[in-house]
């Protein structure tokens, strides 16, 4: 098991091109000490209040949506036909413990004006049951208005990618965006150093009302310098709505192979003309490289192809093998479980099944081999080309975003933030932590 310590530096910067509206700039991501004072715009007047006030109600446990709602002043029969009235969006009576509702409340007699209930993780899709003045009760899906604000992120690392995912408030997605980036270039499960950094300009996605951050979405362009070596990618969705990240030239970031069948997980025995089998208690080669991985990790095809055997073959225990072209094969074994056919044509990242212990095997692993024209080889040392270079049709588009990403990943743009009558905008909050925590296995 690895740990993994972290020297975090951490810039979170407010970008915006062109108009910036003073709620760009209330970030309120944790690493991010930093408040601009901007001269804003002449208020609106402000609108007068609603009758209610909204309170948080948390579901406790044995407590039922219709219990809750009597305890809002509501009868019995009026929870039901709550229940029912949302029916058509969510079912009410299925609510879990810890869930959040809120109640909007009359400000002076209590009355039940309605109830928001969160359709999804942040809140961004909620239902609303209102009672109507016939005291029928309405239900609508509220869609929250959102902006998405690109924000740069960076991080020094001493360990592995994973565990400064809490620190810089990322999500499990975020952090798996950002080594899908780079996953043909750098073998997230090894190829990690002491003193990797990375940065990237991730969308930060705000209520367009109050500029709260809700949420980080879609990685927009990343750096990660791996032992020294710069590496960048910048996303780019095409004319026909294909997604994919290039670099500064224009090549894709993509290659004919992934670099581990297992997007997070670690090396336990290489590629070796010698070594002692645990199972046979002899020395012989080993053909492959072994990735620790827990029962039921997916297992990828390294590159897209044809599956020519799936099956139990001997020690291999359950067994694919997917053939990519004319010279290139690989192969995946001790599966638990197969997830493809014979004669399937495979994506490149498709499951082919999951990580297991069948045949000669001492504890769930992944047993990986890799052929160049038949015989056994070390995916490890193989150089293979880039593929797929930006059309020439999209080369105008590409350069236009590419215009417009560079900067923010380079910060320059953070020279264009508005200067607070206080001075000069202190840009970069910096803050040491020592992370300790358990990557993903
Ligand atoms: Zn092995």
């Amino acid at each position: 098991m690895l740990r993994s310590h972290f020297s975090i530096f951490v810039v979170a910067v407010s970008i915006c091109l062109g108009a910036c509206s003073s709620s760009q700039f209330a970030d309120q991501a944790e690493a991010e000490e930093v408040s601009l004072e901007v001269a804003a715009p002449q208020p609106a007047p402000e609108p007068p209040p609603p009758p209610w006030v909204e309170e948080q109600v948390s579901v406790q446990r044995g407590s039922t949506i219709a219990r809750i709602l009597q305890d809002q002043g509501l009868e019995y029969s009026q929870a039901l036909a709550v229940v029912d009235a949302a029916s058509g969006i969510h079912d009410l009576s299925r609510i879990k413990i810890g869930e959040q509702l809120t109640f909007r409340m009359g400000r002076e007699d209590r009355r039940f004006y309605g109830l928001l209930y969160p359709l999804d993780r942040y809140g961004e899709r909620r239902l609303l049951v209102e009672r109507a003045e016939d005291g029928s009760f309405l239900a609508t899906e509220l869609q929250l208005a959102t902006e998405r604000v690109p924000v740069l992120l960076a991080a020094r690392v001493e360990g592995s990618l994973w565990a400064t995912r809490e620190k810089l408030g990322l999500s499990a997605a975020n952090i798996v965006g950002l080594a899908s980036v780079f996953e043909w270039e750098i073998d997230f499960n090894t190829g990690v150093r002491e003193g990797d950094s990375f940065s990237m300009v991730i969308e930060s996605v705000r209520d367009a009302a109050t500029g709260k951050q809700i949420r980080y979405g879609e990685v927009l362009a990343a750096e990660y310098v791996n032992s020294g070596t710069a590496y960048r990618g910048f996303r780019f969705v095409d004319s026909e709505e294909r997604l994919g990240y290039y670099n500064e030239e224009g090549l894709s970031t993509k290659k004919m192979f992934l670099k581990s069948p297992l997007k997070f997980s670690r090396i336990s025995s290489g590629f070796s003309k010698r070594r002692y089998h645990p199972v046979l208690k002899r020395w012989r080669a080993h053909n492959g490289i072994d990735y620790a991985a827990s029962r039921g990790t997916p297992v990828r095809a390294i590159g897209g192809g044809r599956v020519k055997f799936t099956g139990t073959k001997g020690g291999y225990g359950k067994h694919v093998r997917v053939r990519h072209n004319g010279k290139y094969a690989s192969s995946y074994s001790h599966l638990s479980r197969i997830a493809v056919r014979r004669g399937q044509v495979l994506s490149q990242g498709q499951i082919v099944g999951y990580v297991g212990a069948t045949g000669l095997a001492t504890g769930p692993h992944l047993h990986f081999e890799f052929y160049v024209h038949g015989a056994y080889a070390n995916f490890r040392t193989q150089k293979f080309p880039r593929t797929e270079p930006i059309a020439s049709s999209e080369r105008a588009a590409f350069d236009a975003e590419l215009a417009r990403l560079k900067p923010l990943l380079d910060g320059d743009a953070a020279a264009q933030l508005p200067v607070p009558a206080s001075g000069v905008p202190e840009r970069t909050a910096v803050l040491d932590a020592k992370l300790s925590a358990p990557i993903l296995r």
